[in-house]
C-alpha cells in the first residue's frame, strides 16, 4: 500500500499517472521494492488506483489501473487487446503501427511497435520489466508474431536505473523486414535501427506531401534517417530528392529503399551534417523537410535548443524558392506548440521571409496524447509557405 500526501492526489485523479517521489507520505521510498505492485491511496485512505513502484526513479509510482484488480496475465490481455482494436480501427488496411504508447495506452513505460509479423518492444520502466514476461505472453495471443525483439536500449531506462539491453525475445527474425505503407515500401532494420527500427509518430504526417509538392518539385529531406519523407515526395511527385543525413548506415536503407520502390533515379542521398550543408549548399529548393533528432534534451537545455531551431529553420528558409514550402518537426518533450511556433516566426524575422502557416499537426494517432498528461505529446509539425 502507498499512501499520498495531502492534496497529491489531486493532479492523479484528473488522469495523470504519474506518483512523484516527494508526493508519497508512507511507506518510506526506500523500502518500495523495484517493480513491485500496490494499491494506491490518497491522505485520507479512498483507493485511487494500482501502480508499480521504482524506489530509484523521481516518478516513484505509475498507474496502471483505476480498479481494484490484480495486475496479472489477464489485465495484460484485456489492454492490450484494446490498444489492437483501436489500431484496427484507426488503420484497418495496415499491419504496421505503434500497438502501445505507453502512458497514452494507459500501459506506462511500454512500447510496443508492430511491423507486419514483428513486434519490436521498449519497456522504459522497471514496472514494466518486471512484468515483461506477462507482456509477451500476451502480445503472443493477441497478435500471434513471428518474433518479438527487444529494443531495451533507449536511454530513458537509465533513470529508472536499469540496464540496456538488445536481444531477441520470442520466435525467429525474418532475414529481412519490409512493410508497406500509404502503398510504399520501407526497410525496417528492427535489431540495429534507430528506436525500434523506424520513425512511426510521422507516418500519418508525411502523406501530407500529397497536398503540398508538385509534380517536378525539388525537394530537400534533411535529416532524412531512412528516406520516409523522401519516399513520400516521389510518390507525391517530385522528380529530386536531396536526402542529408550524418548517418551512414541510415542513408545505405534510404537508398535501399528509394530503389524498393522504383524510386532510385530520384534520390540524391548525401551524407553531411545537415547545418554544415545548409551552409555550404548554393542550391534552392521547392519543398523543404526539416525533421531534427529532439534540439531539447532536458528541462534545462531549453535556450540553447531554441537557439538550435531558430538557426537550422532559418538556415532552411533561405534555400526556398519564393513560394516554396517548408515542412519543420520537433519532438522536443520540453517544447510546447506556440514555444515552437514563437521559434518559427524567430527564424522567419531573421531569414526576412514572410510565412504563411498551412498547417500544424502532432504525432501520428496510433501515439494518442493523453489530455490530461501534457508529459504524451512531444511531437509539433508545421506546414509553412513563404509568402
Ligand atoms: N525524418 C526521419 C526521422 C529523422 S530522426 C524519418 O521520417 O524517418 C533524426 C535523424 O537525424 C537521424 O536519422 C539521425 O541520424 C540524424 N541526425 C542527427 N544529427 C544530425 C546532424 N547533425 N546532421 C544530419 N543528420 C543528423
Amino acid at each position: 500500500m502507498i499512501v499520498l500526501k495531502r492534496h497529491a492526489d489531486r493532479r492523479i485523479r484528473k488522469g495523470h499517472l504519474w506518483v512523484f517521489s516527494n508526493e508519497i507520505a508512507t511507506p518510506r521510498i526506500s523500502e518500495l521494492e523495484t517493480g513491485s505492485i500496490h494499491e494506491l491511496q490518497d491522505a485520507a485512505g479512498e483507493f485511487i488506483g494500482m501502480v508499480y513502484a521504482n524506489p530509484s526513479s523521481l516518478i516513484a509510482a505509475r498507474i496502471l489501473s483505476r480498479k481494484k484488480a490484480p495486475i496479472d496475465r489477464a489485465f495484460f490481455v484485456h489492454q492490450i487487446e484494446a490498444a489492437v482494436e483501436r489500431r484496427k480501427r484507426l488503420f484497418p488496411d495496415r499491419d504496421t503501427y505503434r500497438v502501445v504508447f505507453g502512458e497514452g495506452d494507459l500501459l506506462p513505460g511500454l512500447v510496443v511497435d508492430k511491423y507486419g509479423p514483428v513486434l519490436a518492444i521498449q519497456s522504459l520502466t522497471a514496472g514494466i520489466d518486471a512484468h515483461m514476461d506477462l507482456v509477451q505472453d500476451a502480445l503472443v495471443e493477441i497478435l500471434a508474431p513471428e518474433a518479438i525483439y527487444l529494443r531495451n536500449d533507449s536511454p530513458f531506462r537509465m533513470l529508472e536505473g536499469l540496464p540496456l539491453e538488445k536481444r531477441l525475445a520470442y520466435g525467429k527474425l525474418p532475414e529481412q523486414v519490409i512493410v508497406e505503407l500509404e502503398g510504399l515500401k520501407f526497410v525496417v532494420d528492427v535489431p540495429g535501427g534507430q528506436k525500434t527500427g523506424m520513425y512511426l509518430d510521422q507516418e500519418s504526417n508525411r502523406s501530407l506531401l500529397k497536398h503540398y509538392v508538385w509534380p517536378g518539385a525539388s525537394v530537400l529531406d534533411l535529416f532524412c534517417y531512412t528516406g520516409g519523407w523522401g519516399i513520400h515526395a516521389v510518390a507525391a511527385g517530385a522528380t529530386e530528392v536531396t536526402a542529408v543525413d550524418s548517418s551512414r548506415p541510415a542513408l545505405n536503407t534510404a537508398q535501399a529503399n528509394a530503389d524498393l520502390n522504383g524510386f532510385g533515379d530520384r534520390f540524391d542521398p548525401i551524407k553531411d551534417n545537415a547545418l554544415d550543408f545548409l551552409k555550404k549548399t548554393s542550391q534552392t529548393w521547392d519543398v523543404i523537410v526539416l525533421d531534427p533528432p529532439a534540439f531539447i534534451k532536458s528541462r534545462s537545455l531549453v535556450k540553447e535548443g531554441l537557439k538550435g531551431y531558430i538557426d537550422i529553420n532559418r538556415r532552411a528558409l533561405g534555400k526556398l524558392q519564393s513560394g516554396g514550402i517548408l515542412v519543420t518537426c520537433s519532438c522536443s518533450h520540453h517544447l510546447d506548440p506556440p514555444g515552437f511556433e514563437s521559434a518559427l516566426l524567430s527564424a522567419s524575422r531573421q531569414s526576412g521571409r514572410e510565412l504563411r502557416l498551412l498547417d500544424a499537426r502532432g504525432q501520428a494517432p496510433d501515439h494518442p496524447v493523453l489530455l490530461a498528461m501534457p508529459e504524451t505529446r512531444y511531437l509539433k509539425v508545421m506546414v509553412a509557405q513563404v509568402v
